[in-house]
């Protein structure tokens, strides 16, 4: 079990204050010596330069960093030149999105429209050099045609050329198995990694887990609702680290290859977890 890879995903902090902090979380993260750090990268390109420098920053520890890059609300071109700079640097790893249009943006404004157009456009700037990662639902992303359709296109991102998945984060390990059932019935053998959200503030998780569409199943929306009406948040962490724990626990046991953190730039949670996990 300790050698299963796991990996770190970072937002990038809005100030230099703000990095120095996540550097600081960084190096406790790295005890965990994991296989590759990320960083999101805002709607539209909006965080276009503070990825960059997160980027660079994180990367100093001398771990592989991958920078998220998302297509939606930006031109071809540049694209083309934030990937050509990142191959410059020697960056070898992108996390590939289409990404969330800013509100007010309509989706004629892209010239690519979904990942695995980003996909293509950067096997055909750089061939083989990057590792790309996708995105992948096993609960459905919610603007998906069909559940079926949306199985389908983590295939077509594959197929246009990705390596790998990382899955947005869930609670019902079984999404995942059915997941990989599918995928083996498409023929489809990349790794899928989950990703994997510690639960350290019920509002914060339910408002994000509406937006995207991850499900909190009822015994855990109701223990953390009746935790959050009294306000008593060493419960909340109590019982999420003991729910995830259990949720690693069992999609290791299912063959899972790594485990993605969205660390939300914290370090205690992700690390108490893994502790637990043994890894
Ligand atoms: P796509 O794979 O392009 O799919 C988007 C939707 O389009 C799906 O519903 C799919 O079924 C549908 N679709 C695909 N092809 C077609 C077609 N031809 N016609 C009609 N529908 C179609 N967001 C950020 O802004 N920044 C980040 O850094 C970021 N990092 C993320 C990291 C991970 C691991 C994950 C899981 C998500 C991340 N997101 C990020 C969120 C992501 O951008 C959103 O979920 C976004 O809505 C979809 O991006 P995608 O790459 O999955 O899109």
């Amino acid at each position: 079990m300790s050698k299963t890879p796991v990996s770190f995903e970072f937002f990038p902090p809005k100030s230099d204050e703000g990095l120095e902090k996540l550097i600081k979380v960084q190096q406790k993260l790295l005890v965990k010596e994991p296989e590759f750090f990320s960083v999101t990268y805002g709607a539209g390109g909006s965080t276009r330069d503070r990825t960059w420098n997160t980027v660079m920053k994180v990367r100093e520890a001398g771990v592989d960093t991958a920078p998220h890059l998302s297509c939606v609300g930006q031109s071809r071109e540049e694209l083309v030149e934030l990937v050509e700079r990142y191959q410059a640097e020697g960056i070898t790893r992108i996390v590939v999105l289409r990404g969330d249009l800013p509100s007010g943006m309509g989706a004629a404004q892209s010239e690519l429209r979904f990942a695995d157009d980003l996909v293509r456009l950067i096997r055909e700037v750089s061939g083989d050099h990057f590792h790309l990662e996708v995105a992948a639902y096993p609960e459905m992303h919610p603007q998906a045609r069909s559940f079926s359709d949306d199985l389908d296109h983590f295939k077509r991102k594959i197929d246009a050329g990705a390596n790998s998945g990382i899955t947005q984060y869930f609670f019902n390990a079984e999404a995942y198995a059915y997941f990989m059932e599918q995928m083996e019935k498409r023929g489809v053998t990349a790794p899928v990694v989950p990703g994997i959200m510690p639960i350290t503030n019920a509002a914060n998780l339910m408002r994000f887990s509406d937006a995207c569409g991850a499900d909190i199943p009822r015994w855990i929306r109701k223990r953390l609702e009746e935790y959050q009406r009294v306000g008593d948040d060493a419960s909340v962490k109590a019982f999420g680290e003991e729910v995830v724990t259990g949720l690693c626990e069992k999609l290791l046991a299912m063959g899972a290859p790594a485990l993605h953190f969205y660390t939300m730039n914290q370090s205690v949670p992700n690390l108490r977890i893994l502790d637990n996990l043994g890894l």
